[in-house]
């Protein structure tokens, strides 16, 4: 069943609304979330308002229960996952206010077991067991980028040397075999020097220059992403800090061939983890964390835009307005299946976050 809906929705956006649970130690206080409905409802309440004023009503293709399990959810998105291997562009991101469970999600929380896996490592480790499947009729070349966006820079994540981050700089090139040019850049990867290219290329690729590596195994996932986590954190003194002030973009390049035929295809998925969409107070930030805020307001509502032209069916579609929206250009309409997560924290103080959260999300759909 779940199949059809996903082909039936094929070219639109799905969203799918994920409430974090209240978290251990915190005192189980009243939620803002009233009603879960079965079909994608969901109400929430303004505790300071009485009666109909306080309430709002949402509808999504799917709300979670914040008891969901991490193998619930992926279950749901598991035949997006499976589209990949068969041609399809994809694009999986989770969008909230810091605090509300983007990066548990994605990749699960700090020292996850399989059992508490996010997504990036279940999609992983599905997309070589769906290819393992085939092996009689196809090959599969599966590569990995991971890349940060942060203040409009595009900044990788893999490159085999932290300290030269700074410089835009590309120090060694190799070809390793018929398919990948694996350029290996010292980052900062400035998008004005270095580029994304503009127009899909035949090889699919958003940012040639950012790293990529061949993954043939789940251990070899870990390792890359137990790298680009350390990267992420370098350089900054407050790291989470910096996280939070990022999008983390992990992009998945599967490239099949049919040994009968010849013939070959070529697909990516993107998982991204967004910078926290909680507004900044103006009067109370300056210089560089007002620099951050800006860019952080200017690429979500680029991603906004393009979402809200997609769900329109409008002809034009304004992907060049952020460095993010380019990135992920590919797998963002046309034949693309794109899946947003919709994080909410429950919390009471969280209320009007929470709101224009899900007014962002209401956009889309
Ligand atoms: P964000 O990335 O949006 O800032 P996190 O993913 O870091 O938020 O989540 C904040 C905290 O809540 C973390 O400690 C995380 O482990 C926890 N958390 C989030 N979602 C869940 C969940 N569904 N179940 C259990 N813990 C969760
Ligand atoms: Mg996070």
């Amino acid at each position: 069943k779940l199949h059809n809906e996903v082909q039936e929705l094929k070219g639109n956006i799905r969203v799918y609304c994920r409430i974090r649970p209240f978290l251990r130690g915190q005192k189980e206080k009243q939620s803002v979330v009233e009603y879960i409905g079965e079909n994608g409802e969901l109400i929430i309440v303004n505790p300071s308002k009485q009666g109909k004023e306080g309430r709002r009503s949402f509808k999504f293709n799917k709300v979670y229960n914040p008891a969901a399990t991490q193998a619930d959810v992926y279950s749901d998105i598991q035949p997006l996952i499976q589209s990949v291997l068969d041609g399809y562009n994809v694009c999986i991101f989770a969008y909230g206010q810091t605090g509300s469970g983007k990066t548990y999600t994605m990749t699960g929380p700090d020292k996850a077991t399989e059992e508490n896996w996010g997504v990036n490592y279940r999609a992983l480790n599905d997309i070589f067991r769906i290819s393992q499947t085939r092996v009689n009729t196809f090959t599969f070349e599966i590569t990995v980028q991971m890349m940060e966006i942060y203040n409009e820079q595009v900044c990788d994540l893999l490159s085999s040397d932290g300290s030269a981050r700074k410089y835009p700089f590309i120090y060694c090139m190799t070809i390793s075999d018929l398919h990948i040019t694996c350029i290996w850049l010292t980052v900062f990867l400035n998008l004005h020097t270095l580029g994304i290219v503009s127009t899909p290329q035949p090889n699919g690729l958003a940012v040639p220059e950012a790293s990529m590596h061949t993954v043939n195994k789940t251990s070899d996932v870990l390792n890359l992403m137990d790298i680009g986590l350390r990267n992420r954190h370098r350089g900054s003194t407050a790291m989470n800090e910096r996280s939070s002030r990022s999008h983390s973009v992990v992009t998945i390049h599967v490239r099949g061939m049919d040994i009968k035929s010849g013939s070959s295809m070529r697909s990516s998925l993107h998982l991204v983890d967004l910078a926290g969409s909680e507004r900044v107070d103006r009067s109370e930030v300056t210089g560089d964390r007002l620099k951050e805020a800006q860019h952080i307001n200017k690429s979500l509502s680029a991603l906004g835009d393009v979402i809200y032209a997609l769900a329109q069916k409008n002809a034009h579609v304004p992907y060049r307005n952020s460095k993010l929206t380019q990135v992920l250009q590919t797998s963002l309409g046309g034949q693309a299946k794109t899946l947003m997560f919709v994080q909410l924290n429950p919390e009471v103080g969280s209320h009007s976050e929470t709101t224009s959260t899900l007014k962002f999300a209401e956009r889309a759909s």
